[in-house]
């Protein structure tokens, strides 16, 4: 690497961390992304965000992804994270990709009233999970939406909550039908 390019990805490097730190990422998961210090990491954190970081455990289960309304927004920042990484013109690296995800994320909850429930540490849980593949998407058979299932719960013929609550269900190997009448109409 010619010395102006490892400059470049130095530069990139403290890019990366500092907003990682700015959506309130922890210091240990910043340190695995980008290859700084722990000790500059602190400091850093406490220059920009003008307290200590964070302590405690970082995630380190899967088990939250798969609850109604956490897979719901942790399916569509799948979704975002997918989309940008489809653009390899942008150049991101991982650590961009999901900073950049995190905070589509995040803005889209703001521009409705609310705030995201996932924090950027649960989103980086979930790109490794996906990776080491103890999670994945699965495709809803009536909707086609993705939504995250555990590995080892796999089901071919996934419905998603939504779909399943309009009355829809599926045997093996035949198409989604609709067993029950809107609820509506029955009265
Ligand atoms: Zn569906």
């Amino acid at each position: 690497m010619s010395t102006k390019r490892a400059l470049q990805a130095e530069i990139q490097q403290y890019r990366n961390a500092e907003r990682l730190l700015l959506l309130g990422a922890r210091v240990p998961i910043v340190m695995e992304m980008t290859r700084l210090s722990s000790w500059f990491l602190r400091k850093l954190s406490l220059e920009i965000r003008g307290e200590a970081p964070r302590k405690g455990q970082i995630p380190n289960s899967d088990q939250w992804y798969l609850r109604r309304q956490n897979n719901l927004e942790a399916s569509l920042f799948c979704a975002l994270y997918d989309g940008l990484k489809k653009h390899p013109e942008t150049g991101m690296d991982e650590c961009a990709l999901l900073v950049a995800a995190y905070s589509q994320l995040r803005s889209a909850f703001e521009a409705a009233g609310t705030a995201a429930a996932m924090s950027i540490d649960r989103a980086w849980w979930l790109i490794k999970s996906l990776q080491i593949k103890t999670l994945r998407r699965a495709r809803c058979r009536v909707c086609q939406g993705r939504y995250l299932q555990a590995w080892s719960r796999l089901e071919r013929n996934f419905l998603c909550w939504d779909c399943r609550q309009q009355g829809y269900t599926v045997a093996d190997g035949r198409a989604p039908r609709r067993v029950r009448r809107e609820a509506h109409r029955e009265s």
